[in-house]
């Protein structure tokens, strides 16, 4: 049985019975049949259902959102900004994704040659519960728009929010078996990724769930997209616009209580600027409002499982007594987590060297510009770095430094349904979003008429 649990109230929400065998086939043979179908659909078509799932999001935000703040803990204000976010993605491949898999000419010595960009059928999506909606989305409106096939393993957490998504597509009048959640725990994963109907796998998670299905999936010769974590940094260089960058470095750290896997974790400051910058920023930190999730003016929810808190507690403890301080915060109830503020953390310490998920930062000081960039590159993840200066021609020069899949300037790193998204390193591989992201799961055919 899988169940939904409230990290508020610690009410169970709802449980859900595991798909059976026989359930698991139908499913499967659903999806393969509609593929044959749906492969064959025109743009407009596709594009006409991905609108109507987009008006379905804004339409009933306040229910999908009320589930996302009761399974994972995450303020409500947050919820509904994410439903929004995800249809502005429907919206961005309807419109986008025939430009996006337009056949292109290639001149050679053929009378005609060129690539076209051909669905290959069904595609499971493995997620997790930190944005149960956007993770989805952003992964189904480019395959749906492609001619693909939909069929998602969802974080055990959030199966509510799971099917909630199933239903947005019912909803929108997508034919039966375009989208389909599997009522699964991870155990099952393999099997399916095995199974000859599925073609291709992404998911979006930890490391370890990541290497479990890409090696299956590679077994298998199957394509697979990796989104796994991150170890962002925020970058303040001395010349940084010091109340601009608390504010954007607050919300980068702080956001989605800090769930997320292209916050900023790793605060690196020049010296010249720490006491300064430090003042303003734990005076920002302090003001943000803990409560309950589904309260409009919370910023900071619990955590979305006691364990996740209690694995977070123990990473700021273990710095501590490598000779990190506390600076804000650093108590825990339930699944509850201060926001905390550590300084004096260096690459040794667990807040530095691996993914801190949760409201937490640590605070590191350098003193000549390269000496931040090798900070930066030191972490095993890639996903994104922000830097904050107000020289441009600076930025522009240090950006090829960077070994991460994103650069943000005077900015914190987030997703755009326009720009592709990604990692480096172990924060894994391939791209979502964009026209990038549409190609993933393509076959990028090359035709010659002699
Ligand atoms: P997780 O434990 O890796 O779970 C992610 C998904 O993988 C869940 O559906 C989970 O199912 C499944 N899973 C776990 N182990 C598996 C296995 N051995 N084989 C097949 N499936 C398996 O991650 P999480 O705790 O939900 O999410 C946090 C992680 O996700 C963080 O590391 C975060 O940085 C990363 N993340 C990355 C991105 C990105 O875009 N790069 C975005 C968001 C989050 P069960 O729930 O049933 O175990």
């Amino acid at each position: 049985m899988i169940e939904s649990k409230n990290p508020y109230t610690g009410e169970v929400i709802e449980k859900f019975k595991e798909l059976t065998k026989p359930e698991i086939e139908e499913a499967l043979e659903k999806a393969n049949s509609r593929f044959k179908k749906w492969r064959k659909t025109s743009f407009k078509e596709r594009a006409d259902l991905m609108m109507k799932a987009a008006a379905e999001l804004k339409k009933n935000k306040q229910e999908y959102a009320e589930d996302i703040s009761r399974e994972m803990g995450k303020p409500i204000t947050q919820s509904i900004a994410e439903i929004e976010k995800c249809a502005w993605v429907c919206e961005y491949y309807a419109e986008n994704a025939e430009k996006h898999l337009a056949s292109k000419n290639i001149k050679t010595d053929a009378a005609k040659s060129y690539v076209s960009y051909e669905p290959i059928g069904v595609v499971l999506a493995v997620m997790p519960w930190n944005y149960p909606f956007w993770q989805v989305f952003r992964f189904a409106a480019p395959a749906l728009m492609a001619g693909n096939i939909g069929i998602l393993k969802h974080a055990s957490s959030v199966m509510r929010s799971a099917n909630n998504i199933q239903k947005v597509f019912e909803r929108a009048g997508f034919p039966d078996g375009c989208f389909q959640n599997l009522v699964l725990g991870s155990s099952k994963i393999e099997d399916i990724i095995r199974d000859p109907r599925v073609k291709a796998v992404t998911l979006t998670g930890s490391k370890p769930a990541g290497a479990a299905v890409a090696s299956t999936a590679s077994e298998e010769i199957k394509k697979s997209v990796l989104e796994l974590g991150g170890s962002n940094a925020l970058v303040v260089f001395k010349d940084a616009d010091i109340s601009e960058s608390v504010k954007t470095c607050v919300q980068a750290r702080f956001q989605n209580t800090g769930q997320s896997c292209i916050a900023g974790k790793r605060l690196i400051i020049h010296e010249n600027i720490m006491d300064k910058f430090m003042e303003e920023f734990v005076k920002q930190v302090r003001e943000l409002k803990s409560g309950d999730p589904l309260d409009k003016d919370t910023f900071i929810g619990t955590m979305a499982r006691e364990d996740l808190a209690e694995d977070l507690e123990k990473q700021i403890q273990d710095s501590v007594k490598a000779g990190a301080k506390i600076m804000l915060g650093g108590k825990r109830d339930r699944a509850y987590l201060e926001p905390t503020v550590l300084t004096g953390v260096t690459p040794e310490m667990s807040m530095f060297k691996e993914e801190t998920f949760g409201p937490a930062i640590g605070v590191t000081t350098f003193k000549k510009d390269q000496e931040a960039i090798d900070l930066v590159n030191l972490s095993d993840f890639g996903l994104g770095v922000s830097i904050f200066t107000e020289d441009i021609d600076f930025a522009e020069k240090i950006v090829p430094e960077f070994e991460d899949g994103a650069v943000f300037v005077n900015e914190l790193v987030k997703s755009d349904p326009r720009l592709p998204f990604g990692g480096t390193k172990i924060s894994g591989y391939g791209r979502e979003l964009s026209e990038d992201g549409i190609r993933e799961f393509v076959n990028r055919k090359t035709v010659y008429f002699k």
